[in-house]
């Protein structure tokens, strides 16, 4: 229990901001999807990862440090000896890493449902990934628009053969808010002048949403049956506030005592608009606390989607 038991507003659905992802998915049988969860070592992600697995989904880890993965994937076994989970190396910040993973990922020949983007890092001081781009931009969002793209024909492929919809969901942030004033700095990503880590931050969530928007205004034209969704988890106490000493310290352990979610809290939407029935057919939408929500005017500029896609493309090249 935290103080979001005391401000349950609840939607249609019944759903609140103090709903939690074992809540949101009950009774819903999940068993024969695959899915993939990024950042699944620690957090929103982890506790993504067992509820989908409770649920009977086969579930891929999608890690970078695979030593944590195993520990992950042990202590959802220990609860839950039946789940079907397995973890995989995945560095998001690398575009070659992103590839291998896909590539491996594919010739295993499995089906893929489900596909969570959901790792991130949060307003680290100016860095630049691997292949030279903004470590934030690169993780949070690039990292993430290849892997979608190298795995998109198996979900289409998988969504065709089971004649169930395939999903995709970006775990933005309304911090999507906060980016540059002008929305993307396309011109000038990789300069470290100027660079703002909450800036960067905001940037990297609003092209979150941006691509799954127009993900799915493609999907769509295609006739494809798969979704792209993106949400805003709500403020939750993770190990994301690493980047803040003293009071991210606080922040991760005691978050429960200020405003913050705790991480069962936390993952509901993303479990919500993983694996809800009544997310059906819903596409290029943007959720918080288990129901639609409002983004900003930029993230719901089609123009600056369509230009932060050529531009990614150009990018990941
Ligand atoms: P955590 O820090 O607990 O989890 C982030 C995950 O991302 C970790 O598993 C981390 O792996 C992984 N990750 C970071 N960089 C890479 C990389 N290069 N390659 C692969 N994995 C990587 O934070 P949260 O669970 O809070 O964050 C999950 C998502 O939720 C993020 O996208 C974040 O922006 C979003 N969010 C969180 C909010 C919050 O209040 N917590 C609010 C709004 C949005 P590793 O363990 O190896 O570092």
């Amino acid at each position: 229990k935290n103080m979001w038991s005391l401000f349950r507003r609840k939607a249609s659905n019944g759903f609140s901001a103090a709903s939690t992802a074992e809540e949101v998915t009950e009774g819903i049988d999940a068993s024969g999807l695959t899915a993939i969860v990024t950042g699944a070592s620690s957090g929103i992600g982890s506790e993504t990862a067992r509820v989908l697995a409770l649920r009977g989904a086969a579930v891929v880890l999608a890690i970078r440090n695979m030593s944590l993965g195993k520990q992950v994937e042990a202590s959802i076994l220990k609860e839950n000896p039946s789940a079907q989970i397995e973890t995989m190396e995945l560095d998001l910040g690398s575009l070659a890493s992103v590839k291998k993973f896909a590539t491996e990922f594919k010739s295993s020949g499995r089906p893929l449902n489900i596909l969570i983007n959901n790792a991130g890092v949060m307003a680290p001081p100016f860095q630049l990934s691997e292949d030279q781009i903004e470590l934030q931009f690169a993780t949070n969002h690039l990292g993430h628009f290849l892997l979608t793209n190298l795995l998109l024909d198996t979900m289409k492929k998988t969504a065709q053969q089971a004649k169930r919809e395939g999903r995709i969901v970006n775990v933005s942030s309304e911090a999507h808010r906060a980016s540059y004033h002008e929305g993307i700095r396309f011109d000038r990503l990789n300069d470290p002048k100027g660079y703002q880590r909450w800036g960067a931050y905001g940037q990297s969530k609003l092209a979150n949403i941006l691509h799954s928007n127009e993900l799915s205004a493609r999907l769509k034209e295609e006739g494809a049956d798969v979704t792209a969704n993106s949400l805003h988890p709500g403020l939750v106490a993770t190990n994301l506030f690493r980047h803040f000493g003293f009071f991210g310290g606080i922040a991760s352990r005691f978050g429960g005592l200020v405003m913050m979610k705790n991480v069962q809290q936390g993952a509901s939407t993303t479990c919500y608009v993983a694996l809800h029935p009544e997310v059906k057919g819903i596409s290029g939408e943007y959720f918080s606390d288990n129901n639609l929500a409002k983004t900003n005017s930029n993230a719901a500029d089609k123009d600056l989607g369509r230009k932060l896609w050529d531009f990614s493309m150009e990018s990941v090249k």
